[in-house]
């Protein structure tokens, strides 16, 4: 065998003892996601609702964005709204739609995140100083994993190919989304969006 399988080797072994960890990490952190009243799959949305910016705050984006089914979302949304954490408003962009937002209670109950509260301070004691390395790796890994999957990537507004800073400078709403055509707030800018195209 020469050097180079078996580098591919120690390559492919190291994957997979990689994907064994992510998966165990997950599973404590399922665990913990439990706490507070809340399963994973509310928690879950909690967080998307608390990212998304307000074009992306729907069911259909919030179903992609979990790579879950529209059944499942439904189900999570309606215990969250049972527990007054969310609300639906009419979509911003689409009179058909609906836009769902996170009450005072639903930002409330996201602060005392069990399982990403749980993660952080592992990352934070495993990892130290080379968090940042950390972060940086996984996220090449979650979009090597989406890509495969045909899924859409839910980047941060402001590194969009559609994005325009400080097209009304000045305004409230200084930058501006060439495609949806509306003016963009700092909030907005700082958020993740289902039409986020790199
Ligand atoms: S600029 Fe891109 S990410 Fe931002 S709102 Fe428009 S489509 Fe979404």
């Amino acid at each position: 065998m020469g050097n180079s399988d078996s580098l591919s080797d120690r390559e492919e072994n190291a994957s997979r003892h990689a994907a064994r960890l992510i998966n165990r990490l997950d599973r404590l952190a399922r665990a913990a996601d439990h706490r507070g009243g809340l399963n994973p799959a509310q928690r879950d949305a909690l967080r998307y609702l608390g990212l998304a910016n307000r074009f992306s705050r729907s069911p259909a984006a919030l179903a992609d964005y979990l790579g879950a089914t529209r059944g499942t979302v439904s189900q999570s949304l309606i215990a969250l709204e049972a527990k007054g954490y969310v609300t639906r408003e009419p979509h911003p962009c689409d009179r058909r739609a609906v836009t769902l937002g996170l009450t005072a209670a639903g930002r409330a109950a996201l602060k005392e995140d069990g399982g990403v509260a749980l993660l952080a301070e592992a990352v934070a004691a495993g990892a130290g100083a080379e968090a940042p390395t950390l972060a940086r790796l996984l996220d090449a890994t979650l979009a090597a994993a989406i890509a495969r999957n045909g899924g859409r990537a839910f980047g941060v507004c402001r590194t969009c190919r559609h994005f325009r800073a400080e097209a009304h400078a000045g305004t409230a709403r200084p930058h501006h989304c060439a495609l949806l055509d509306v003016p963009l707030g700092e909030a907005d800018a700082g958020a993740i969006c289902v039409e986020h195209a790199a």
